[in-house]
């Protein structure tokens, strides 16, 4: 049978016709059952300060697939988007993250949200709730949005979100600058962090566009009052001219790739707490 080959190609057409998207079906099946049975996983990666020490850890999605290998958000996003998972996906990912983050010293956990279930009235009251039963010190918690989820976020749930504020949560602007917003809207976003998106990180800084872009938009979130976090630094010299502009701190390979949560228990938390 093609489709059980696991690549998701036609090999015997005139069989079956839509054997394709066939394919596809059985592969947002099978999402839905390693929803279902904590089949997925989460990949932790260091947040670290201007000082180099470890305040957080985000969440990244993988999924462990038993024929495919890990397969990346990229994949398992818009598969669940198609088999309308995205909102059991979110409340998974954020269940999930929060109840190992709460076994570790007091670091910040960051979150990955998708756009389209925080537009749906009652998900952000649902995902405050998750915070409530997983017993972690809101304050400790992020939770990532696009920007133009952010901008697009109805007003109900724009209370939910003021809710979840309150109570300590921060909420971040992921992939900065990739949106189609305006800087200046940045004053209306309910957000305290920005994350500036790694496309905008220099190769070298004799980039002098890139830096130009870089220190106007710390500029800005010094203006608004918004920590500014860069994603995706992989050297040393971007790593100096971020801290020469101002960033705040720093996600990226240089500090750490992201790791299974055994490891990274492991490597980084047996580290903090000796510290
Ligand atoms: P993101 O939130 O902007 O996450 C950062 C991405 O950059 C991650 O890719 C991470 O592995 C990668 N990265 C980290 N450091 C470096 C670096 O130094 N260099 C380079 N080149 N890349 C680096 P990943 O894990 O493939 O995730 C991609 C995107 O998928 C995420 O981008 C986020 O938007 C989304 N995503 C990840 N996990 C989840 C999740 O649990 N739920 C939802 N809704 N989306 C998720
Ligand atoms: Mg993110
Ligand atoms: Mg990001
Ligand atoms: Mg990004």
């Amino acid at each position: 049978d093609a489709k059980r080959r696991g690549t998701g190609r036609v090999a015997i057409a005139d069989t079956a016709p839509d054997n394709a998207s066939t394919g596809q079906l059985d592969l947002e099946d099978e999402l839905r059952d390693a929803l279902a049975n904590d089949g997925l996983a989460l990949h932790y990666q260091p947040l670290v300060d201007v000082h180099g020490r470890i305040t957080g850890a985000e969440a990244l999605l993988r999924w462990p697939h038993p024929q495919r290998g890990m397969l990346a958000p990229d994949v398992v996003i818009p598969l669940a988007e198609q088999g309308d998972l995205l909102a059991e996906l979110d409340r998974w990912v954020l269940r999930t993250a929060l109840a190992e983050a709460v076994t570790w010293p007091e670091i910040d956990i960051a979150v990955n949200l998708s756009g389209p279930p925080t537009n749906e009235p009652g998900q952000l009251e649902t995902l405050s709730k998750l915070v409530t039963a997983s017993g972690i010190d809101p304050h400790r918690v992020i939770l990532e949005l696009t920007e133009t989820a952010l901008l697009e976020l109805p007003l109900l749930q724009q209370h939910a979100m003021g809710h979840l504020t309150e109570r300590g949560v921060a909420f971040a602007i992921d992939d900065f600058g990739t949106g189609y917003s305006s800087l200046a809207r940045l004053r209306e976003m309910p957000a305290q962090i920005i994350k500036l998106d790694r496309t905008f990180l220099p190769a070298t800084d004799a980039d002098e566009t890139s830096v130009a872009i870089i220190r106007a938009i710390v500029d800005l979130c010094r203006a608004t009052g918004h920590r500014c976090i860069a994603e995706g630094v992989e050297t040393r010299a971007q790593r100096d001219l971020l801290a020469h502009l101002g960033i705040d701190a720093y996600q990226g390979w240089l500090f750490g790739h992201p790791v299974p949560a055994a490891e990274f228990r492991r490597t980084v938390i047996t580290g903090l707490r000796r510290r």
